[in-house]
């Protein structure tokens, strides 16, 4: 499983390195951060944008 406490520098999704990271929030309320290539996935799983 994921460590969701431990704060990796990797995409959630692909595990490839963050260029453009972009953090959304799941139904769980835990930080999701996904690279540029990533957010239509994030988009599609109806994952919200955590603002600021
Ligand atoms: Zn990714």
């Amino acid at each position: 499983m994921f460590s969701w406490f431990k704060r990796k520098r990797t995409c959630d999704f692909c595990r490839g390195r963050l260029r453009s990271p972009t953090t959304y929030i799941n139904e769980r309320d835990e930080e999701v951060i996904v690279c540029f290539q990533c957010v239509p996935q994030a988009e599609r799983k109806a994952l919200r944008k955590k603002h600021s």
